[in-house]
Formats: C-alpha cells, structure tokens, sequence
C-alpha cells in the first residue's frame, strides 16, 4: 500500500528516476527475505537432519553461528514489530563471525525500521555493484560500441558454443515498435490491469469476436500466443452475459496453466481465486457456487461428463490449446461435437495457437475461422555449426554466453523436466556464484508442472533493472503460458513424449527430438514484446532432416484403457465408429478393451460391469481404481487408498540431497523393514506420519518432502469420500500384509515379471514355471535401460487365483 501510494505521488510529479528506485527497493527488500528464507532453510536442515551426525569443528561453530542468526531472524520477523525493543545481542566467542553477526543484527533491526535501513546496509557492498552494474548497462543501451563491452567479458567463461544465422522467421513489424521500449518501463507501473487488457491484441477484436458467438455455435479461434486468447474471451464472455446462462468453461491440457491462468484472470477482475473465476484439476477443485469462469484440464471437463451428460451448466465450453492435441481434448472434441447437436444454446470455441485451423473447422462442420492477427517480431535463428553431444551442458552454457555477450533481455530455456531443470538450475548458480561482480546478476525461474503453487507466480514477476532473468521452463512455456520479456530462447530440440507399445501394453515417457511446428512455436516466444534471437542446440541439417513436421496426435500413441472406461460408463459403446479426429489404432483400441475386460470393468459382450461401474468413478488409471475395488474384498480398503494416493503423488515423496545420500538411504531402508516391498513401504510411511500427527519435523528427520506428504492425504481425503459414493466400506487390515499384495495384484497383475537368470525380469505371461522371485511393479520407466519402480515380491500362485481369465493355463 505504502509503496503504491509513493508511486502514485511520483507519478504525479513525472518523476522516473524515483519510480525506478522505488521499485528497486521493493525488489531488494524481497532479496533481503529471500536470504533470511534461504537461512532458515539451511538451520532447519541441520537441526532437524543433522541431529546424529558428527560435525568437525569448523562445522560445528558455523552451524552455532547460523543458529544464532535464525534465532534473531525468528525472534524479529515473528515477534516484536516494535524496533525499540530490540537488544543487540552479546559478543560471540566465534572469531570473525562476531562481525558478521553484528552487521547481521544491525540488518535486521533496519530489516524492521525503513529508515534505519537505508542507512546501513550489510547487502550494501552486493547493491552498490548493482547500481554500478545498472549504470553499466544504461551507459551500454546508448553506446555503439557495444561489441567492445562484450569482449571484456571473454575471459570469464573459457569454453563457448559456435553458432551460426540461419533464418529470420518471418514477423509483421509493428508500427508500435520504436518506442516499445520506452512506453514499457513507465507503463509497468502506470497501468492498471484493466488498462493491460487494452493492450494486448485481441482487444481490438473483442466486439467482432462477440459477434461471431452470437452468430455461430461453433467457431475456431486462431491467435499467436500471448495474443490473449486464454486470459481475454472468458471475460469478454462474462462481460456480455454468458455467464447469466451457465458457467463459461476453458479447457487446458496442462494443469498448472489452469492454475496460473485463473489466478490472473481473477486478478484482472478483482475477485477471490475460487470464487467468480476458479479452476478444476484432478484432486484439486478450487472452484465455488459463485463460479462463473472455470479453468480446468481437459481430463477434468471429460470427467465432468459422467456427472452431467449434456454439461447443461455450462454455457460456453472452450476447448483451449486445441492444436497441443491431447488425448483428453481430442476425446473432448467428440464429445462437445455431439452435445452441441442437441444443445443449440451450447457454444463451443475451439483455440489454437498454430494454424492447423483447416482440420479443427473441418471436424466442427465447417466452423468458421476468426483469425486474431498476430503480434510477433522477427526471431533470428541459429543453430549450432556442430551437433552438440550433451545438451545439458550445452543449454548452460549458451546461456551464460548470452548473459554475458547480448543486450539485456530475458532468456527461456526449454528442457524436458523437473530433473534436468533443477539439475541446470543448480548448475547455473553455481557458476555464476564464483564469477562474482564480473558479470550482472542472473535471475533463475524455474517452471513445471509440480513446482508449488507460490513459486509458480515468480516467472511472471518483472526482472528489476540491471538482471537478467532466466526461465528453465518444459514444454509448458511453449504455448500454454506467456512469460513476457523473453527476448532469446535457447531450445535443446528435446521434450519427453509418451509412447505406447500396443503389443506388449507398454507404456513410457521417452525423451524425443520435438517436431518442426514445436521448434517455430519455440522460437516465436522470443518475438514477442521486440525483435527476439533463438538458439537452436542443433545444426540447421538436423532440423531440415531429422525433425518430424508435426507432432503425432496423443491418442495414437498412448495407452486409451483410460479413455474406453470412461466412454463406456457414458454409454457410448460403439468405439470403433465414435467420431474420432483421427482415430486411434485399432490394435490399441482392442488392447484397452482386452485390458478392461482382464480387470473385469467389462464383460465378455465389452458391456460396463458394476465393477468397471465403479472403478470409472475414481479419476485413476483403470489399475489404480481396480486395486481399490478389490481392497473391498480383502477388507483392507484403509490401506489401499493410502497406497494410491503415495502413487498418485509420483515420485516425489523421498528426497536425497546430494551430500547427504547414505543418510536418506538409511532413512528411507527403514520403511522397508522384514522386506516388505515397496508398496507397503509407502504405506508405512504415510501411517507413520499421520501417527506423528502430520509431523513437518517427521519429514525433515526422515528426508520425506512434505509437500508430497499433504498431497498425498488431500488425495486420500478425496478418495476415501469416493469410497463411500461407490458404497465400499471403509475396513483396516494392517496385520495382514498378503491381503494388501493381493488387492494390489488384483489391479496390477499385468505388471508382475519374474527373475531371470540373468538378473533381469521379464513380464510375466505364463505363471505355472517356478522360478525364485516374482515381482509386481506399478510403472516401468525408460532411460537407458528399463526399470520397475515401486516394486513388490508377490507369490505366484496369486496370480491364477486373482486373474484366472487371464493366464490361460498352458504347460
Ligand atoms: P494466449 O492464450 O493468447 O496465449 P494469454 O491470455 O495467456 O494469451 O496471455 C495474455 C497476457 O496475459 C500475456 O501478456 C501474459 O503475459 C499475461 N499473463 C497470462 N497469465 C499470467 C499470469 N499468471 N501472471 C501474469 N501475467 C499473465
Ligand atoms: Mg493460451
């Protein structure tokens, strides 16, 4: 408020250089946070990790010292607004660090009092470089001889990547451009959000857009991302009164673009996220009676069918991000195209950011086109003389290249996941941190689909004059999301895709050479706010020659058991002929059913059983859901829902921090105790955190990510709730760990494999050869090699017991 209130009266009085500073200081008091935060941090690992473990000496008194300072930092950001009341703390016997802790406490007592803080500054030394720095690149804006300022900072990094100019994708220059600059800065702070919307293009075409809903029932909407397609019409929508009808829906095919974008949208309209805008997605509802604009996945408005056939709440379902194609969406197109028969009233926009239009009008019976002329730049392109052998390295140093050789700007670098994220992430700052004040700061983003929420908004906050920010983001910032200020984009020429083997049922996320649409939409992000530069870790021969032109649709290359389950309970029976954009493989269609009906969801004749009746209420894979059917009939219902939900999480429930392995290791073989397997580990390790009451301190001691934890008992709470919709009780067996095995065998009998003499294991098909060990897996994951995880012995002769349909019994 303080701070708004100053930028109005300088705005009053015209006067920039003060909007600068003050928006500078907001940025350096969240710094000051942050270090605080980051100290915090570090204590609470050694008080809670490190209890048993010896320290030297050294290590012991920093630990000490660290201490000290977060009990100070604690005391002051916790308690005692009142600075008065602060004591400078006694002199610590710890050599230097006395100094350090003492400019510590002042910092703090500034921390609390603004006008004390401007006068010392313990990060004074850090921001005086910066200001220097940020005369540094004002002095660059302006001279000519920019290449000069560049060669000064050869020396910091030895090695460098050649690249050479390849092509200009072509871009509409826009008129605006010369002072786009200029207007930026001032505007950033002069606008309201309000006054952002006029900005962007589809503004213009609002009317027209409205228009042509009220005309056509169906209409496909083609626009460059960060038009404002997503963030826009659903207002617009609203502001013409559809929502007095029913509920507008926007479908994403990512989830966290269903939560970004609905936070912001509720931003622009000055209402509580939940409440008139909300969002939907699997195991997490933020959405109330009020709910006027509902952003959701596409998986989560295909579920919503079962509930209400005809969506006769909604008025206006728009499929967003239609071109990514999932499975969910094309699924979706069917069925949206059917309703719509029936429900004149419906309106249906379908958008895409690519222009592929022709097929999606095609499909809608010729829908017709409103095309959102784009804003985009020229993107230089380049690629790389040679084939660079490990992107990885390759990606990090390009961008420490540009950091250092290019104008400022924002990078966006595309990789295929949290791991590689967090790994160049780590990386990054590690090489940067040596380098000290040669080079200006540089601001690491990282975005994907299960970073947490509150760190999720920070790529979209403006860089603060005189750092570069980087945005280490998946496939997510291709099109779903629109980080402004992105001027290069670095682009590995990878992301992982799904594939589906149909004859062996096996399904896996591989890493992929993307297509050539994926490599255009990737560079256009540069383009955006000016003329923009993408580097391409690959040759331009690779390019021509080796990338596919398009990406394959998801349902040609996925496991569709999911998808049959669901249409089935929708009474759409006739598979083979439903209206497919492109239909699946036939041999895929078949296993589904096949699988279906070995999990007993169907019968014989391929008609919905009760218990594929009931299995289609839980929002799991076709397994997941069968092994807690079948817990019904091992009485061990209690357990089992505690064990999907620890799968559902995913891998993220252990964490090993990289100095301190052998202790996670530890902590971690002590769930496993009498060799139970992984399964009951997990559940082990739920029940004994709800023992602990939900203890943060318990997942600290253990190397356990709570976050994952309170995922996982959100996930609990839901299921448990469908558990009583499908009328299963709720019943514990936790002495009988075989009945456990064998409720999840009942759901997941296609994975057992056994030992080979090799080592290996192979999937099982024919159970009656007796060999050593037998093994159930909940999912094989492919890298170099195959391997199962979470992984449980099972006895063999469950099998025939479990899945007599489907082991016929050969010799
Ligand atoms: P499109 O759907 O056409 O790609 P969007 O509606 O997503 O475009 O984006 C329009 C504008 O809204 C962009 O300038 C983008 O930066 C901004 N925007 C979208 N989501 C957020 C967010 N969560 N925070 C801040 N700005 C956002
Ligand atoms: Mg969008």
């Amino acid at each position: 408020q303080e701070e708004i209130t100053r930028r109005s009266q300088a705005m009053d009085k015209n006067d920039t250089s003060d909007l600068r500073k003050f928006s500078r200081q907001a940025y350096l008091q969240k710094r000051r946070d942050k270090k605080i935060d980051e100290i915090r941090d570090e204590i609470l690992d050694h008080e809670y990790i490190f209890q048993d473990v010896k320290l030297t000496e050294a290590e012991e008194k920093e630990f000490r010292y660290k201490k000290k300072i977060y009990d100070l930092v604690k005391e002051h950001v916790e308690s005692a607004d009142d600075v008065a009341e602060y004591k400078m703390p006694e002199a610590y016997d710890m050599g230097d660090s006395v100094n350090q802790e003492k400019r510590f406490s002042v910092a703090m007592q500034r921390y609390k009092d603004p006008e004390a803080r401007d006068k010392m500054n313990p990060f004074a030394e850090q921001e005086a470089w910066e200001e220097h720095q940020i005369g540094k690149s004002k002095l660059q804006f302006g001279s000519k001889d920019r290449k000069r300022s560049s060669d000064d900072y050869q020396y910091v990094f030895e090695d460098g990547i050649d690249f050479v100019k390849s092509s200009v994708i072509e871009g509409t220059q826009h008129e605006e451009d010369s002072d786009q600059e200029d207007i930026d800065e001032k505007d950033m702070l002069k606008r309201e959000l309000q006054d952002e919307r006029k900005t962007l293009p589809i503004y213009k075409f609002r009317d027209e857009l409205l228009k042509a809903v009220e005309e056509y029932q169906v209409i496909v909407i083609v626009g460059e991302t960060g038009s404002g397609k997503t963030t826009q019409i659903p207002q617009y929508l609203h502001e013409a009164g559809y929502t007095a009808k029913g509920k507008v829906a926007c479908t994403q095919p990512r989830r966290v673009a269903a939560m970004s974008v609905a936070a912001r949208v509720s931003q622009e309209m000055g209402v509580k996220l939940g409440h008139e805008v909300g969002y939907s997605i699997r195991f997490e509802d933020c959405t109330s009676e009020k709910t006027l604009i509902k952003y959701m996945t596409d998986g989560m408005l295909l579920r919503e069918f079962l509930g209400e056939p005809d969506l006769a709440s909604y008025s206006v379902v728009m499929v967003d991000e239609a071109h990514e194609r999932t499975l969910s969406t094309d699924i979706l197109f069917g069925l949206v195209k059917d309703i719509s028969r029936f429900r004149p009233d419906l309106k249906l926009l379908i958008s895409s950011a690519t222009l592929d239009a022709e097929k999606f009008s095609d499909y809608f019976d010729s829908a017709p086109i409103f095309k959102i002329p784009g804003r985009r730049y020229p993107v230089e392109v380049h690629y790389t003389k040679a084939p660079e052998a490990d992107y990885i390295d390759a990606a990090i140093v390009t961008v420490l290249q540009i950091h250092v050789t290019q104008p400022p700007g924002d990078i966006l670098v595309f990789l295929t996941g949290q791991e590689e994220i967090e790994t160049i992430d780590e990386i990054l700052k590690h090489r940067t941190r040596g380098l000290g004040t040669k080079i200006a700061e540089l601001l690491i983003c990282p975005i994907y689909a299960n970073l947490p929420t509150e760190l999720q908004a920070k790529i979209f906050e403006p860089t603060p004059e005189g750092a570069r920010k980087v945005v280490l983001a998946t496939n997510i910032a291709e099109t779903s999301l629109t980080i402004d200020g992105i001027k290069y984009v670095v682009d590995p020429g990878f992301c992982k895709i799904k594939s589906y083997n149909p004859r062996t049922g096996m399904e896996s996320l591989l890493i992929n050479p993307i297509s050539k649409a994926s490599a255009n939409q990737r560079a256009g992000r540069s383009g955006r706010t000016g003329p923009g530069k993408c580097f391409r870790l690959y040759t331009s021969y690779n390019y021509m020659h080796d990338l596919e032109d398009n990406t394959v649709p998801e349902i040609q290359r996925t496991n569709l058991a999911n998808v049959v389950l669901t249409l089935k309970s929708l009474g759409i029976h006739d598979l083979v002929n439903f209206d497919f954009m492109d239909p699946p493989p036939s041999e895929a269609l078949l296993k589904a059913l096949e699988q279906l009906f070995a999990l007993s969801a169907l019968n014989s004749r391929g008609e919905l059983t009760k218990t594929g009746r009931r299995m289609a209420e839980f929002p799991l894979d076709p397994m997941l859901s069968k092994m807690i059917v079948a817990s019904e009939k091992y009485k061990c219902s209690d357990e089992v829902i505690s064990i999907a939900s620890m799968l559902s999480v995913g891998n993220s429930i252990f964490y090993r921090p990289k100095d301190k392995q052998v202790h996670a290791d530890n902590a971690r073989l002590n769930f496993h105790t009498g060799n139970v397997g992984d399964h009951i580990a997990l559940l082990n390790v739920y029940n004994t955190w709800k023992e602990t009451d939900y203890s943060t301190q318990w997942c600290y001691e253990n190397y356990i990510q709570v976050r994952s934890m309170k995922r996982a008992r959100d996930i609990r709470d839901q299921l448990e709730g469908l558990l009583e919709r499908v009328e299963i009780e709720i019943s514990s067996n936790a002495s009988d760990l075989d009945a456990i095995k064998k409720a999840i065998t009942s759901g997941f009998f296609h994975h057992s494999s056994r030992l080979q003499k090799n080592g290996s294991y192979r999937t099982v098909k024919n159970p009656q050869t007796v060999l050593p060990r037998w093994v159930i897996y909940h999912e094989l994951v492919l890298t170099t090699k195959e391997y199962m995880r979470q992984v449980t012995e099972l006895k063999p002769d469950w099998l025939v017991e479990i899945a007599p349909h489907y082991y016929q019994l050969k010799d």
